[in-house]
């Protein structure tokens, strides 16, 4: 069924109010298949644009979606193969991505336990190369396949085919909105490598009285560690981390350094040095700061907020004054993480 002028205020966790010209459900490819037919009443023979919609928890609607917002349910989780050090499992793209990190740390089927509690769903995570914990799901990544809505064909990518970098695909550059994740599958290890060196998961196993290392204690750590510092987009409309951590060159950092002292920075393999755009952000005094309902964390500054009735333009409005502001102090321009429609 097509529904018409829906709000979807509650299809997206920044708990914006635009609406969709046209909103329909797909569950199998069946569904998918016919509803890219869908031609727009009243016209001749015009076909809307397409949005493919998740969990909605790394958009922001900064204005109506004047085409056809098509919600991804497609479910299912299997274990299609095993060897002797690894499983392969199959999830539907519309299975919610917490759920399948649960299934597997269930079959001690380790490589995801980093990535616990991250909202959204399965057919988003190649998008973005979603991590968190020193973990990335390219890591984790065997294949996945997609439905390209000009061709109407089914097609499998590879690791290699995706492209994945930080926060990145082939599907955020140049395949952009041409393809439906329909599945992906995931190669997990029989024997569990445990990654603790990341962020506070250390301390957290020792707050816990951890004695013996398990997947399921490391997810634990990382869902407290979580739940403390991140906003529950239940209570407080956001979309996560909106900006990505930049990355600058050596000689930009070592200079920065002497002006800012404290700043901290991460060498990356190719010289150059990420730096946390958090840390930015609260340095140029937004941490905390709000006017109406959109506003700038008050524990996280990396993470903007809807109180209530903000509107997207809002939010975008705070995120380019952000931006503005981290780029006149520091000379480093933050890109925006979250997908702006
Ligand atoms: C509190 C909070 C914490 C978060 N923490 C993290 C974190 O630690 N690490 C991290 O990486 N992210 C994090 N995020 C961001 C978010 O959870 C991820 O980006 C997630 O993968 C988005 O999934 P989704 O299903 O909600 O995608 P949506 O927001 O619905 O969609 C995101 C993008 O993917 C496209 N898309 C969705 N499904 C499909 C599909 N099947 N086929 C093709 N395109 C599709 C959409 O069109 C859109 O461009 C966080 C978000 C919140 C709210």
């Amino acid at each position: 069924m097509v529904e018409e002028n829906i709000s979807l205020k509650k299809y997206n966790t920044f708990g914006i109010d635009a609406t969709a010209r046209y909103f329909s459900i797909f569950t199998n490819m069946d569904e998918l298949n016919e509803l890219v037919e869908f031609k727009q009443p009243s016209t001749i023979n015009h076909q809307p644009s397409i949005l493919i919609l998740g969990g909605g928890s790394n958009m922001l609607f900064t204005k109506n979606f004047d085409g056809f917002v098509l919600k991804n349910e497609i479910h299912g989780i299997e274990l299609i193969k095993e060897d002797e050090q690894h499983v392969y499992v199959k999830a539907g793209a519309g299975v919610n991505w917490h759920q399948l990190v649960v299934h597997c740390i269930g079959n001690n089927w380790a490589g995801m336990e980093n990535l616990s509690l991250i909202p959204g769903n399965i057919g988003a995570s190649p998008m973005q190369n979603i991590g968190a914990y020193g973990i990335e799901i390219k890591d984790v990544f065997h294949e996945l396949e997609a439905f390209h809505l000009e061709d109407k064909k089914m097609v499998t990518f590879n690791l290699k085919d995706c492209e994945f970098g930080y926060r990145e695909s082939v599907f955020k550059r140049k395949l952009k909105s041409q393809f439906v994740i329909i599945n992906v599958t995931f190669r997990l290890n029989k024997k569990s490598k445990f990654n603790t060196s990341y962020g506070a998961i250390e301390q957290e196993l020792e707050v816990m009285g951890v004695k013996e290392l398990t997947i399921q204690s490391i997810s634990q750590a990382v869902i407290n560690i979580r739940s403390s510092k991140l906003p529950d987009p239940a209570v407080i409309g956001n979309a996560g981390s909106f900006f990505k951590n930049p990355e600058i060159s050596f000689d930009h950092f070592e200079t920065l350094k002497t002006e800012f002292p404290a700043m901290v920075g991460y060498t990356l393999r190719n010289g150059n040095v990420k730096l946390a755009a958090g840390w930015l952000i609260e340095q140029c005094g937004w941490k905390g700061y709000r006017k109406g309902d959109a506003g700038c964390h008050a524990k996280q500054a990396l993470v903007l907020v809807n109180y209530g009735n903000a509107s997207g333009a809002e939010i975008y409005a705070l995120s380019t004054s952000i931006i503005n502001s981290v780029q006149e102090k520091f000379g480093v321009g933050l890109e925006r993480e979250v997908n702006i429609i």
